[in-house]
């Protein structure tokens, strides 16, 4: 394991099972359909490649940036795009795909926010939920895994722009933050 980790919580063949079978489950739900994949920079770039790739209805894909605003380990509600989606989005079925659902409050921006771009539906798809943490009643359709509340990395997901290309989703040492002054 990296040594800035304190256990690995999610190893990779537990997470290529969960993305092939939610994968299937999309594929099943959307048949006869096409799908607009919405990829959250940039923490869900790694989950969102491999997803599309056990989906087996036709897809487009494109991509947004948003910044939350707060600590880096904590976010306030504030949102921010920093990059927006090429094209319209009006009467396509939309899949938003995030890494991550905290406090809740970047997907209920979200959806807000897609949802007035008048699309035939919209779904939300994550890998992680920390439901213990929710500040808003939002609910994704596709949740990979329910993990306790604690900051972790890999797999996409970063602290200070590092990890995301670590394999396997592990548990963040506390000295690892607090040394670099995160919180
Ligand atoms: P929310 O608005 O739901 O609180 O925030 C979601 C965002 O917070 C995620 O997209 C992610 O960027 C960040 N986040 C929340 N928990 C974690 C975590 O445990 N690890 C990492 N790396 N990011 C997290």
């Amino acid at each position: 394991m990296h040594p800035d980790g304190e256990r690995i919580l999610l190893s990779e063949a537990d997470i290529s099972a969960k993305v092939k079978e939610i994968g299937e489950q999309i594929s099943r739900d959307y048949e006869g359909k096409e799908l607009l994949v919405i990829g959250i920079l940039k923490g869900a770039l790694i989950f969102m490649g491999d997803l599309v790739r056990q989906i087996n209805v036709p897809v487009s894909l494109d991509f947004m940036a948003v910044s939350s605003y707060g600590t880096s380990t904590e976010s306030s509600g504030a949102v921010r795009i920093l990059k927006d989606l090429e094209k319209s989005i009006e009467g396509q079925h939309v899949l938003i795909v995030e890494d991550i659902i905290d406090t809740g409050l970047t997907l209920k921006y979200l959806l807000e926010n897609l949802q007035a771009r008048k699309p035939a539906s919209v779904k939300v798809c994550t890998l992680l939920d920390k439901p213990e943490r929710r500040k808003t009643q939002v609910v994704a359709d596709y949740n990979g895994f329910s993990i306790p509340d604690e900051f972790v990395v890999g797999y996409g997901l970063d602290y200070a722009e590092r990890y995301r290309n670590i394999p396997y989703i592990m548990v963040l040492r506390r000295e690892v933050y607090e040394v670099r002054g995160g919180l």
